[in-house]
């Protein structure tokens, strides 16, 4: 859920939360694959086949502005309705949302969790959002398929994700002199 209320976990830097979205491209075998299914990856094989969770979807009625939720101790993640329409026919937002969802499932599970804010001075790598948005970004854009030179434009388009979403992850692999 993306809120700007937050929840303080236990720290991960994000090379560890990198590790982990790695880790899970590896074990689903999409490492080579730029462009995942990432409703695939939780509705069928997370839920489905692997029976890890149980996949809801939930009317815009039921979870208002809540576009996805995952539940603290991992017996379910939830979509409305909406989100899970748009993130089947590819729309970059709900394929994050998806991500982020995941992350939340993968990093968070019973994790003890304290209210917090960005505002009250908690760093991000001890705040449940920040991470589960570091661990969708790191999902749907692994470093191994960007290049030096690409552009936001190139990222958007390989990855199905946001321009805002590939800028980022750019200017951030840029920043550390990644690529
Ligand atoms: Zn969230």
């Amino acid at each position: 859920m993306i809120d700007p209320e937050d929840y303080r976990v236990p720290p991960l830097n994000w090379s560890q939360v990198d590790g982990k979205a790695d880790w899970l491209r590896g074990a689903l075998r999409m490492t080579d694959t730029p462009y995942i299914d990432v409703v695939r990856v939780v509705e069928t094989i997370i839920c489905n086949q692997l029976e890890l969770s149980e996949f809801q979807v939930w009317s815009k009625a039921a979870m208002g502005d809540c576009e996805g939720q995952t539940c603290p101790q991992g017996t379910f993640i939830r979509f409305r309705e909406d989100v899970y329409e748009k993130a089947c026919n590819d729309d970059y937002r709900a394929r994050f949302t998806f991500a982020h969802e995941l992350g939340h499932f993968l990093l968070h599970q019973n994790a003890p969790m304290a209210r917090a804010s960005r505002t009250d001075g908690t760093p991000a790598y001890m705040l449940a959002e920040p991470q589960a948005n570091r661990f969708a970004a790191t999902l749907l854009m692994p470093k191994l398929h960007i290049f030096s030179g690409d552009e936001a434009s190139d990222l958007k388009s390989r990855f199905g994700v946001s321009w805002d979403a590939a800028s980022h992850r750019l200017s951030d692999l840029k920043k550390k002199g990644e690529i």
